[in-house]
């Protein structure tokens, strides 16, 4: 890496009630229940992130909801209306350990809702294991597996006749529906007895760089189906948004339509829903480009920071054939895993980085905004 300024990493995700200061105030991050907002639980927020926030909200790459622009004069009240939608955990440490992606592609007939139910309630428990915050579990546990891609450091997913208990590798352990999130606890164990904890970030991958898991992890798991694409699923309509951001006016616009599971695609699946209505902000096509870029906050939203993303970003949507991703810094928040293209904002103008992270070495570094949209970088590098 050069030429780029570290960014700060906390070690800590934002809650709820532990919301994370930006350029635009507070971050106060919701984490549905199961990946799931009931009608109510979705019109609530909309209503809540309009009165105590900007009306801003976003969705993150861990399936959760963010309401930007809160104050520390209306945090006190949001709160209150969130615990009033059930969204609300006993403490912030509570909070921080129920890091559960699940999959959006459920149906009743699998045991994903079951799952999720009782990993929940054995991370709440007074002997569940005090995990970094940043750890997270993944219940990719429908028909085919899709949440391959997602940062997270124990999975259960969808392995042919068994569950698998999985970690980042290739191999993965049987488990049965009865023993899944004991098994999945166990390993959470596992990792801390090891000094996971201590260890790199605090991450699953950081431990198995040196310490092979342990015995059973021998069942190759499934290919991992590519990443659903808006339009209709099984379940429903699967809808985006520009950056993954939307008005207070959409989410509520969407909560009479159904109920919502969140995504870590930055898009929310509207249940049973035949056809998505012309809702405006909504990306409901496959082709759209606004689909090949992925971009943070960016200034002046981020303290952090070093150029503005979003206008880049989709100044440049049309001509793109692959992803993009624009960071406002090498902290790469909004796609931490690689990009076919990346673009970094550094002090001295953008890093053009290929097939890497927003902190991975530079093909290219010093270009502006003005040479990126005025001259063909983008579409004529190897
Ligand atoms: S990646 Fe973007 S949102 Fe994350 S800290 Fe850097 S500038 Fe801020």
């Amino acid at each position: 890496m050069t030429n780029f300024q570290s960014p700060i990493v906390q070690g800590w995700c934002p809650g709820a009630l532990r919301p994370m200061q930006s350029g635009d105030g507070l971050v106060v991050r919701v984490r549905p229940r199961a990946g799931r907002l009931t009608p109510d639980q979705a019109r609530g927020i909309a209503q809540l992130a309009a009165l105590h926030g900007n009306g801003l909200i976003d969705l993150s790459s861990r399936a959760n909801v963010q309401l930007r622009g809160v104050t520390e004069a209306s945090h006190p009240a949001l709160i209150d209306g969130l615990r009033g939608l059930g969204l609300i955990d006993a403490s912030a440490e509570a909070e921080a350990r129920r890091n559960i992606i699940v999959t959006p592609l459920w149906a009743e007939t699998d045991p994903t809702q079951r799952l999720a139910a009782e990993l929940t309630a054995a991370l709440a428990a007074a002997d569940a294991p005090d995990l970094p915050g940043k750890f997270g579990f993944v219940l990719d546990t429908a028909a085919h597996p899709v949440l391959r891609d997602v940062s997270a450091d124990i999975w259960l997913e969808t392995g042919g006749e068994n569950l698998l208990l999985a970690t980042q590798g290739p191999l993965a352990k049987p488990v049965t529906p009865e023993n899944a999130v004991a098994e999945a606890i166990a390993l959470a164990h596992w990792f801390i007895a090891q000094g996971g904890v201590t260890e790199g970030r605090g991450r699953m991958a950081s431990l198995l760089k040196h310490q092979p898991l342990p015995e059973g992890f021998t069942t190759p798991r499934l290919p991992a189906t590519a990443q659903p694409t808006p339009g209709m699923q099984p379940q429903g309509q699967l809808v985006g948004f520009e950056f993954g951001q939307m008005q207070a006016d959409t989410l509520a616009a969407l909560a009479d339509l159904g109920p919502l599971r969140v995504t870590p695609w930055r898009m929310l699946l509207i249940e049973g829903l035949a056809e998505a209505p012309p809702i405006p902000g909504l990306i409901t096509r496959a082709d759209d480009p606004m689909l090949r870029v992925i971009a943070c906050t960016g200034a002046p939203g981020c303290l952090q920071a070093h150029a503005a993303t979003r206008p880049l970003a989709r100044a440049l949507a049309p001509q793109l054939t692959e992803t993009l991703h624009v960071s406002g810094c090498a902290k790469g928040c909004a796609h931490p895993t690689a990009a076919p293209l990346t673009l970094t904002a550094t002090p001295g103008g953008f890093a053009l980085i290929r097939d890497g992270t927003a902190s991975g070495t530079p093909l290219r570094e010093g270009l502006s905004a003005t040479d990126l949209t005025e001259t063909p970088i983008l579409t004529e590098i190897p």
